[in-house]
């Protein structure tokens, strides 16, 4: 049985950065946090996963009002993962090889020409709807 001192995982994070807002949106809703393992994941993001991440726990009694809070969050890190064109925001992108290929040819070209004109960095996704190359 829980009682009301012990506190239980609410979240696991591999970023530090996501941890913090997640914290930061339950603190506002005077929620009491617990982050665990923010130091070894903040120093080796890229094995952060292998200690399970950064741990936010929360105490018991208030795990029903944190995790309304969690849910949505989650949700919005979903939706903000799937691209978007950047022109009409449509979600219905296909990947343009062609695109691709043309821009590593240019980016040789100029490299060997000395021009050295960036090209910056691209996804290489068209869009169905506008067309616009992203
Ligand atoms: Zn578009």
């Amino acid at each position: 049985m829980k009682n009301a001192q012990q506190h239980i995982l609410i979240a696991e994070l591999a970023l530090s950065s996501d941890a913090h807002i997640l914290r930061g949106l339950l603190e506002a809703q005077n929620i009491t946090v617990f982050m665990f393992d923010e130091g070894f994941s903040s120093l080796t993001p890229a094995d952060a996963l292998a200690v399970g991440g950064i741990k936010i726990h929360v105490p018991f009694e208030q795990k029903d009002k944190a995790n309304k809070i969690v849910n949505a969050f989650y949700e919005n890190l979903k939706k903000e993962s799937i691209p978007k064109c950047s022109n009409c925001d449509s979600i219905n992108l296909k990947y343009d090889i062609r695109e691709h290929i043309k821009h590593i040819f240019m980016n040789l070209l100029t490299f060997f020409t000395g021009t050295n004109a960036s090209h910056g960095t691209r996804s290489f996704k068209k869009c169905l709807d506008c067309g616009y190359e992203n």
